[in-house]
């Protein structure tokens, strides 16, 4: 079951986009998977951005007076449940075939930034870093930055560490966030381009496919034009980023643990063990049927809290911290069950399952770990 739309438009527009997996990207990874690929290879990629573009399915969150799809966030939702319907859809749905939206820090960049750097890399399909974390921690970064942007001559010199940073060795450019002063109120995000002086990385492993690297900010000069904002903006910036994030987040969870359910459901309905179906076994039909509770119970949380960011309600933010909270738990839980109903094959390479399962571990920690999330509901409430 997808997300009930209540209006033919948007029921029309997630069935394009899932048509459009169904028929031009999932066939394709078929056997990418059994020959160990880790995700789409880069000429298949372009083939796919180059149709998806076509289809007018493109950065579908950013504007389309920067050459995005533009759909709002309960339009966004519904299409990326759809568009991740496939194995190589984590982080990414389409695994970048539908392009990169930048990081909305940049919808509140002056219009010479916005020409500069938005509409060339949505034109191009640019693919884009933040970052935020630093080895002295993410959860708390209004305390944790440590970071330094010193002014200079016409400018700024950052000088510090980030850790975990995605995309980093894919992007040209992406967003920094640096202190200027003290306290939340101190932090300044900048437009810093990866091949400026003083910017080195290297790579860090994690358990997911998509790797991340760690920063070396070594005295990097960053021009007075690329401020994104006011002096001290960052803080109130990341906030709006992480609504956003979030709530993509989850939907984008949902739709490959839906994807999970299904698997499992035709699994359970042929396998036999012990001259009967795993289909009739009650534990089983026992978990699919909680998968199928919970999914359907996330999906609503999530619908409700997209509705409220497109209302700009002040509920937004304690939405999308739910959102993620309980999308990202239960898609989770949902692809341990596909696991354990495929047994032995669910733990192959060659069946996407053990992939999505590394991938939403990751995704109950980044952009907030699920007890940030708790944190910030708790503090919503308690204060209220
Ligand atoms: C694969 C991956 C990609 C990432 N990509 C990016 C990126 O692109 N840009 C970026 O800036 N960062 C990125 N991050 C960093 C990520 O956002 C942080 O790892 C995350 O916010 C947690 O920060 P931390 O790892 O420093 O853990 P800490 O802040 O040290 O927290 C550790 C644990 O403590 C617990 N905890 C923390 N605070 C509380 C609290 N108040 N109450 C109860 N428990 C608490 C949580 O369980 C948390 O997991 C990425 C991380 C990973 C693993």
């Amino acid at each position: 079951m997808t997300i009930e739309p209540d209006a033919g438009e948007l029921a029309l527009l997630a069935s394009t986009v899932r048509r459009f997996v169904e028929r031009e990207i999932a066939p394709r990874e078929d056997t990418l998977r059994r020959d160990g690929a880790l995700g789409l290879p880069p000429d298949l990629r372009t083939e796919l951005q180059a149709k998806a573009r076509e289809a007018g399915l493109w950065c579908f969150s950013t504007p389309a007076e920067f050459g995005g799809a533009g759909l709002s966030p309960v339009q966004l939702v519904a299409v990326l449940e759809q568009a991740v319907r496939h194995t190589y859809c984590l982080p990414d749905a389409g695994d970048g075939a539908f392009g990169y939206d930048p990081p909305n820090f940049l919808l509140s960049a002056s219009p010479e930034q916005q020409a500069r750097y938005l509409t060339p890399g949505v034109q191009t399909g640019a693919q884009w870093f933040v970052a935020i974390t630093e080895p002295s921690g993410g959860s708390d970064p209004a305390r944790s930055i440590t970071t330094r942007a010193v002014r200079s001559a016409d400018g700024w010199r950052l000088r510090g560490r980030k850790m975990f940073i995605s995309r980093v060795g894919e992007a040209a450019s992406g967003v920094v966030l640096a202190r200027t002063g003290p306290g939340r109120g101190g932090i300044s995000a900048f437009i810093v381009e990866r091949d400026w002086p003083g910017f080195t990385f290297r790579p860090v492993a994690v358990m997911r496919d998509h790797g991340t690297y760690e920063v070396l900010l070594d005295d990097v000069f960053v021009p007075d034009e690329n401020l994104i904002g006011a002096q001290g903006d960052g803080f109130g910036l990341a906030k709006r980023w992480l609504a956003k994030g979030r709530l993509a987040l989850a939907a984008r969870s949902i739709g490959v643990a839906q994807l999970a359910l299904e698997m499992s459901i035709d699994q359970a309905r042929n396998r036999e063990t012990f001259g009967a179906t795993l289909a009739s076994q009650q534990s089983v039909q026992w978990m699919i049927a909680d998968s199928h509770v919970e999914l359907h119970s996330a999906r609503l949380v999530v619908g409700h809290a997209a509705h409220a960011l497109e209302a700009g309600s002040d509920q937004a933010d304690i939405g999308s911290s739910m959102s993620k909270l309980v999308a990202t738990e239960t898609a989770f839980r949902v692809v341990d069950r596909a696991i354990q109903i495929f047994g032995g094959m669910g733990l192959c390479r060659e069946l996407p399952l053990e992939h999505w399962f590394r991938a939403l571990r990751v995704n109950r920690i980044v952009e907030g770990a699920s007890e940030v999330q708790r944190m910030v509901i708790a503090r919503s409430l308690l204060s209220a």
